[in-house]
């Protein structure tokens, strides 16, 4: 059995939830930061696509955020986002526009009553699962 390999607190769960279930219908998204292999901060930035089934940064709050993280001495570990009516799977759009190496796919998927979150690493066009640990209660000191 593969061991976890990355954690994340209970309560940056929550949040991209909370932020997820805002956006509706819409995709909701947003960036995950931290230390290592530990998440502990999500950061919210408006989804500037209008279509349905689509994300995309507003650039401007995606600098920001990126330069806040420096400020705070984080590094940015994941990229997150909402499927509203599908899996938790990344979409063949979502692979093809993977621009993040290094970094993992978060997906909160709503489709059904219980939120479901997954994570990825996407590379060359392939997917693969990326297992996590939930910890908590969250100490971020901010
Ligand atoms: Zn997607």
């Amino acid at each position: 059995m593969a061991l976890p390999t990355i954690s994340i607190q209970r309560d940056v769960i929550l949040q991209i939830e909370n932020h997820c279930l805002r956006e509706l219908p819409r995709e909701g998204c947003g960036l995950l930061a931290g230390h290592g292999r530990d998440i502990t901060r999500f950061f919210p930035i408006p989804n500037q696509d209008p279509r349905p089934h689509s994300f995309s940064f507003e650039p401007r709050a995606y600098l920001e955020t990126l330069k806040e993280m420096q400020r705070l001495g984080l590094e940015l570990l994941g990229i997150v986002h909402s499927h509203p009516s599908s899996d938790p799977r990344p979409s063949a759009k979502d692979i093809q526009e993977w621009h993040y190496p290094g970094l993992t796919s978060w997906i909160l998927s709503l489709k059904h009553d219980e939120p479901r979150l997954s994570a990825y690493c996407i590379q060359n066009g392939q997917v693969f699962p990326v297992m996590y640990l939930v910890s908590g209660p969250a100490s971020d000191p901010s």
